[in-house]
């Protein structure tokens, strides 16, 4: 018999139970012991992160089994995207997309979006197991929801898989001629986000002559050297990829630097977007930067332990969910039928959000990513009191 595999509630509960980041509203959090959870999986877990409701699909004709997570849809539908995994076993793949589609509801409010958090799950092998029949049929289960949930690809998911889903719902978005490839938007919010950090630290936000350690030469960190680049920035990149490190140096004058070196460097700014967990007790023990302002989602291994280090070293940090909330403006667009261009605009909020924040962190003395998670909850719970 499979028992629970406790480690991201942990986390997310460790983050909840800060004294100051606790709220009231979003999540009524009601604490379960291991043993009241073992006994009350689903509306226990449900309950004690005020879940509105899931959706358990499936389907033997075609092998598709699937958890659909609404979390809150105070703001609008819920919207995240379909991630399809081999979890070791069901409650692997509950915690997930409990977590995940939690982790929706903040990222969507604190971005400004009129939207819910959602997410969904398939258990299974994206390698093997896809067809045209079960992503219909995930379509439908997706239908079944008339709007409530609007999905999107994610992990193990991809464009094409939702093109079937569109064949049965509306209620998808990420389509091909659509709203396209998101990193142009994630990085410029990540560049207006650095600027904002550097105001704070520097007293203005201007870049120029700043070292700036790209880790990561992907979709975003090219794009986001291209801003940096135009700004004089002094700019280190690492990457595994030596293509991707010659565009850069070509392109953008960018100086190599190793995979594990980029640590140790002399630098101003730290932009992980590459890897999750990079701020950590071994790295933050070599950082020497002011900043760390990147696209990578779940930048600190442990929120709570993490995002108090860099706070008592003066290191200021933009919440990662803030900072690259591109990708979900990107298809916020989408869905509201909304021009790119208008996507560009509102991911230039991306400045204001991440200044109040960081100012309120450092006023209050409260990790960044906990403040996040509080204006997040407020905007909430002023959308309750209309
Ligand atoms: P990408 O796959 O295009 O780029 C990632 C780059 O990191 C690749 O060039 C890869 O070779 C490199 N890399 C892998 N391992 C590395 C290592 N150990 N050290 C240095 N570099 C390494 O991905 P992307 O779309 O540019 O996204 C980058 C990050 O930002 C990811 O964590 C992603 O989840 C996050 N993100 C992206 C978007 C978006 O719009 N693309 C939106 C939100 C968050």
């Amino acid at each position: 018999m499979y028992f629970y595999n406790f480690e991201p509630l942990k986390i997310t509960l460790a983050r909840l139970e800060h004294p100051k980041a606790k709220s009231n509203i979003m999540i009524d959090v009601k604490k379960l012991s291991p043993g009241d959870l073992k006994d009350n999986p689903v509306l226990g877990q449900m309950g004690q992160y005020n879940h509105e409701q899931l959706l358990f699909c499936n389907d033997n004709e075609t092998g598709l089994k699937a958890i659909i997570a609404v979390h809150n849809t105070t703001l609008g539908p819920a919207l995240g995207g379909t991630r399809m995994w081999m979890y070791n076993n069901e409650m692997e793949a509950l915690n997930d997309v409990l977590r995940l589609s939690r982790g929706m509801t903040y990222k969507n409010s604190i971005s400004g979006l009129d939207l819910g958090g959602g997410k969904a799950v398939i258990i299974g092998d994206s390698k093997t197991m896809k067809s045209e029949a079960f992503f219909r049929r995930y379509g439908r289960f997706v239908d079944s929801l008339n709007g409530i949930y609007i999905t999107a690809e994610d992990v193990g998911t991809s464009t094409q898989d939702m093109v079937w889903v569109h064949e049965e719902t509306n209620h998808v978005c990420g389509l091909p001629g659509k709203s396209g490839d998101p990193s142009p938007i994630t990085a410029l919010g990540v560049y207006v986000g650095m600027k904002a950090c550097a105001k704070l630290q520097y007293g203005n936000d201007s870049l120029s002559g700043k070292k700036v350690a790209v880790q990561g030469a992907g979709h975003v960190g090219q794009y986001l050297m291209k801003h940096l680049h135009d700004e004089n920035a002094e700019i280190f990149v690492t990457d595994i990829d030596k293509d991707a490190l010659k565009k850069a140096v070509d392109n953008f004058g960018a100086k190599v630097v190793g995979i594990d070196e980029i640590y140790d460097i002399d630098m101003d700014i730290y932009a992980p977007c590459a890897l999750g967990a990079t701020v950590n007790d071994d790295t933050l023990s070599r950082l020497k930067c002011a900043i760390i302002a990147g696209s990578a989602n779940n930048q600190l291994l442990d929120e709570n332990i993490h995002g108090k280090a860099v706070l008592e070293k003066g290191i200021i940090y933009a919440p990662d969910y803030a900072i690259n909330a591109g990708g979900v403006i990107n298809v916020y667009a989408e869905v509201k039928g909304f021009s790119p261009e208008w996507g560009l605009e509102k991911a230039k909020e991306i400045y204001d959000t991440v200044y109040q924040i960081i100012k309120r962190s450092t006023d209050e003395k409260i990790p960044a990513y906990a403040i996040a998670n509080k204006m997040a909850e407020e905007r909430i719970e002023a959308a309750m009191k209309k």
